[in-house]
């Protein structure tokens, strides 16, 4: 029977160590056999921020450097490329190379993309991504292989494979997206169409060292001691959840591929290549996604609505500024899609009726200064 995720061990960053993870990993699925002379592969990476690698937000650069070699080796050449928040240009990517330290992958023979241009396509297909704008380099590819760090989210619960595809929408339209889809499942819904579209051909994961708590970027280091790898987005991030301790239940894009097909109920029932029990972290710190249940303007008939009102605010959580970390840089108000922030005396000041619960002012904020206030009532149903 065909394998659908693999999983090995990995237990370092050490160069030979994840090389072995890597060959070992994508070995169920043919290694790099696919890989021609000439081909162009591009590798979507996790560059969400300027951050470094021991803060574990972006891909590691020693898997990135050894897959790399691997594919040259193959006479293949190698683009790496990811939009993060924030303006989609030279001077801004290039601060996040230097940072996340992906010049070293430069060293081992890939390209960090430079070509910030854009493309429009369509996508009759698609569930609700029908037409959308894209980061232009990904056009040159003869194959894309997602490479993505496991993560907690504090609106989509976890980020992987299919979150990691929110990166080829150019950063400084991200945020008309979440304005675009502002109920979870058609933002979990318009995620899987874009990385069915785009195709990987393999999609691999690190999750050597995950983050736990209050990802994406503002979360702790957690060993995990795994990579994955899989063919399926959505099969990847179903056994990755599980070694988190998530279930389909937990995670909206899992939801939204279960709905759609693209998955089975549990990660039990998939076929995997070793052992996921050895890698599950019983006390990993999650985020709860927002509500899967409840969805916001969801009510119908007037007293729907008035439900719909008070269940919100009651579940919901919200984005809560801390005063004596907030440095007064602004960026939050420039990024929420909502226009929900104005800064006062050097402080954001949230308008609670008028937030999405996007959660962008949260992940871009670059000193972690925004956080997450979960409701009284939210906070006890997760207990
Ligand atoms: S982005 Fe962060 S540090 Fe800057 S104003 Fe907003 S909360 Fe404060
Ligand atoms: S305040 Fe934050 S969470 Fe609310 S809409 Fe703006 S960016 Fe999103």
């Amino acid at each position: 029977m065909a394998v659908d995720v693999s999983i090995v061990p990995c237990k370092s960053y050490d160069a030979d160590v994840c090389r072995t993870a890597l060959t070992q990993a994508l070995a169920p699925f043919g290694g790099l056999d696919w890989v021609k002379e000439g081909m162009r592969v591009v590798v979507k990476v996790n560059l969400v921020s300027a951050m470094k690698p021991e803060q574990a937000a972006t891909t590691h650069p020693m898997l990135l450097c050894e897959l790399t070699k691997m594919l040259r080796e193959r006479g293949a050449s190698v683009l790496l490329g990811d939009s993060p928040g924030g303006l989609y240009t030279a001077a801004h990517l290039n601060h996040v190379y230097d940072v996340s330290g992906m010049h070293d992958c430069e060293a081992a023979g890939a390209e960090l993309n430079q070509d910030f241009s854009q493309s429009d396509a369509s996508f009759p297909e698609a569930v609700c991504a029908k037409k959308f704008t894209y980061t232009a380099y990904l056009d040159g590819a003869d194959a894309i292989i997602d490479f993505c760090k496991l993560k907690t989210h504090g609106m989509m619960g976890m980020t992987n494979a299919v979150k990691n595809y929110f990166g080829v929408i150019p950063g400084t339209m991200k945020p008309e997206y979440h304005y675009k889809y502002p109920q979870i499942s058609d933002f979990s819904n318009m995620l899987i169409d874009l990385s069915t579209y785009f195709k990987p051909r393999i999609c691999i994961c690190d999750a050597i060292v995950g983050m736990e708590g209050n990802g994406p970027t503002q979360g702790s280091p957690r060993e995990i001691g795994a990579i994955l790898a899989a063919e399926s987005p959505s099969k990847l991030d179903l056994l990755a959840a599980k070694l988190i301790g998530l279930t389909a239940d937990d995670v909206p894009t899992l939801q939204a591929a279960r709905v759609r097909g693209l998955i089975p109920q549990t990660a039990e029932e998939l076929e995997i290549a070793g052992e996921p029990e050895r890698f599950i972290v019983p006390d990993f710190k999650t985020m709860p996604a927002q509500s899967s249940v409840f969805f916001h303007k969801a009510g119908t008939g007037a007293i729907g609505k008035v439900v719909d009102k008070i269940m919100f605010q009651a579940l919901t959580p919200c984005p809560k500024v801390k005063k004596n970390e907030c440095i007064g840089c602004g960026k939050c108000a420039k990024i929420c899609p909502a226009k929900a922030i104005r800064m006062e005396n050097k402080l954001p000041t949230i308008d609670r009726k008028a937030c999405i619960h996007c959660f962008c002012c949260q992940e871009f904020c670059p000193k972690g200064a925004m956080g997450v206030s979960r409701p009284f009532i939210a906070r006890l149903l997760n207990q």
